[in-house]
Formats: C-alpha cells, sequence, structure tokens
C-alpha cells in the first residue's frame, strides 16, 4: 500500500496532500470522541478533474478513500478505519459558487461549498434553498447529499435527496465521490416560507 501512496503523492501536486502527523490529527477529531480512525495521507482537491484523477487512480489499486465535508456528522462517517489504511479525501478547498440562475432556480456549487454560503448567495438573489441544519455553518452540501439530510423543515420540504432538483452534473465515466462534486441545486421561492 505504502508503495502505491508514494506513486500517488508523485502524480499529485503537492499542494493538494499531505503526509504530516499532526495536520491529519485535525481530522482524525471525532467531535463527541466516540470514533477513532488513523490515516496516513490527506488529500484536498481543488476541482472535479483532480478528484477525479483521485479516484481512478485509487479504484485501479483499490485504495479505500473517506470524503469529508464539514465533518458535522455525528456517527463516525468521516472517521478512516483504525488500521491506517485509509485516505482522507477533503472537500475543504472545493467550496466555490459556480454560477446562480434566478430565471430557471438553479445554482451550481461544489461539493465543499458550505450550507450556509448556498444559504445566503441564493437570498440575495431572492430565492431560498430549503434546508436548515444547526451545522448549517459547517456542514457542507456534497455532506447533505451524502447523508440525505434533513433537518428543521424536513416536515414541509422534505429530506436533502427529496428536493428532487439537486441533479449531479457527471464527468463522463466518474466514480461516485467525483460525481457529488459538482452539482445543480434547486433553489425555487417557496410559496409561503
Ligand atoms: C448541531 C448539529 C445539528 C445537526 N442537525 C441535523 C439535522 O437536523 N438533520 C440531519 O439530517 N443531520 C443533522 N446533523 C448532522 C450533520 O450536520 C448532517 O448530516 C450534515 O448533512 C453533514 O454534512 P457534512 O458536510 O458535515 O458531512 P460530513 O460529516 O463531513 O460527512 C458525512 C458523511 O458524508 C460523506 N461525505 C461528505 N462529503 C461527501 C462528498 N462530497 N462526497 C461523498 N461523500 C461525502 C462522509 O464520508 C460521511 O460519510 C447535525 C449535526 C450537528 C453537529
Amino acid at each position: 500500500m505504502d508503495k502505491f501512496i508514494d506513486i500517488l503523492k508523485k502524480n499529485l501536486d503537492k499542494n493538494i496532500w499531505s503526509d504530516n502527523k499532526e495536520e491529519i490529527e485535525k481530522y482524525l477529531i471525532e467531535p463527541r470522541g466516540n470514533f477513532k480512525g488513523h490515516s496516513s495521507l490527506l488529500l484536498k482537491p481543488r476541482n472535479t478533474n483532480e478528484v477525479s484523477k483521485i479516484v481512478r487512480f485509487c479504484n485501479r489499486y483499490k485504495l479505500p478513500l473517506v470524503p469529508q465535508g464539514g465533518r458535522t456528522g455525528l456517527t463516525g462517517g468521516t472517521m478512516p478505519s483504525s488500521k491506517g489504511n485509509e485516505i482522507l479525501i477533503s472537500m475543504e478547498k472545493m467550496n466555490k459558487i459556480i454560477s446562480i440562475d434566478p430565471d430557471n432556480f438553479l445554482m451550481t456549487v461544489q461539493a465543499g461549498c458550505v450550507l450556509t454560503e448556498i444559504k445566503k448567495v441564493s437570498e440575495k438573489k431572492n430565492l431560498y434553498f430549503p434546508i436548515k441544519l444547526a451545522s448549517e455553518s459547517r456542514c457542507t452540501i456534497g455532506g447533505n447529499i451524502s447523508t440525505n439530510a434533513g433537518g428543521t423543515s424536513v416536515l414541509k420540504y422534505g429530506m436533502t435527496r427529496d428536493l428532487g432538483s439537486i441533479s449531479l452534473k457527471q464527468p463522463a465515466s466518474a466514480e461516485q465521490v467525483s460525481s457529488q462534486i459538482q452539482l445543480v441545486i434547486n433553489c425555487q421561492v417557496p410559496s409561503a416560507v
């Protein structure tokens, strides 16, 4: 495994990976202390191309990847195994709103975009994105879709995936993680808020 990790590092821009133990340790903190994992590599891709490259490589050599959004999930989903054989892939650099199309109630955002940002930008355009969570200042849209988050508006608007028009822009032959990287979300003004 170490051999493949070395090849992966050589193939990636130095700015998007770290094997520094102290830095990685911060990504292994679980808020309630219920889970403890280990990893020797942290990846922070900046765009879909980098994610595709990483996922293709890891798929070929069967290297397990653990995606991390805002790490607000409380069930250990972002925690790698204690064996230390899983690679962390944080979406924190993929936090951009790419475009907003108010006429069609659409936004295109990167998967690491923080929920509050999406809501703020929608509101500026007189639109409304209905997912509402106490963790919204840290959680990301990729994490919301992955966990199918509910939140305090769930009875009125449904779970994240029930919103219906969240469509994932899928680059050709993309694997599961990269398919969640650039997505188009619906942000329609509700009839009554
Ligand atoms: C105070 C508080 C209140 C909360 N309230 C609610 C609530 O009302 N309803 C609710 O449903 N949840 C709630 N949560 C849980 C959590 O905030 C949500 O599940 C949120 O959607 C997680 O988003 P995240 O970006 O933090 O994901 P993370 O915690 O980083 O990840 C969660 C899971 O998604 C995966 N993942 C993350 N990003 C991606 C990606 N880009 N591609 C593929 N997989 C990915 C991770 O591997 C992990 O398995 C709450 C949490 C807190 C701390």
